[in-house]
């Protein structure tokens, strides 16, 4: 055999998939031959680097965990928005109602009537001020998560 048919059996060498005969002849020829045992030097170290990012690489199952795991943050963030911002709407909806009815009701404390008006302004105020808030990490955990 020649240098070039060594070198056919170089990966399978590597792999361990040659047969004893085989592997006596390359390794016979590799101690009499600095040109193949320094090619073999290199591809085992090719193979140890393409092994460890192989082994770096996350199994299917952990991606998979880990794409459910930002599915479900982001549905219940999803659910999270729309429960506080219906429940502020109907607070303050229900407020309105309720302001209405005493604004126009002459017999109710002017004092009363200005506190209300209060409580529905810092409602208000706070409905926004959560909403912001709300959007301004949702989109900034989405971000982190892409980047991850
Ligand atoms: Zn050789």
């Amino acid at each position: 055999m020649t240098c070039p048919d060594y070198k056919d059996l170089m990966m399978g060498y590597l792999d361990d998939e040659l047969d004893d005969a085989q592997k006596q002849s390359f390794e016979d020829h590799l101690a009499s031959c600095q040109d193949c045992s320094g090619e073999l030097e290199g591809f085992r170290e090719l193979k140890q680097i393409t092994d460890q990012v192989a082994l770096v690489e996350p199994e299917d199952k952990i991606w998979q965990d880990y794409w459910s795991g930002i599915y479900n943050r982001v549905e219940r963030r999803i659910g999270w928005i729309l429960f506080s911002a219906a429940a502020i709407l109907l607070l303050i909806y229900g407020g309105f109602r309720l302001i209405e009815a005493l604004i126009k009701d002459p017999t109710v404390d002017i004092i009363l009537k200005a506190g209300l008006l209060a409580i529905i302004a810092g409602l208000a105020v706070l409905f926004v001020s959560v909403l912001r808030e709300r959007i301004h990490f949702w989109k900034r955990d989405r971000y982190k998560d892409v980047r991850r």
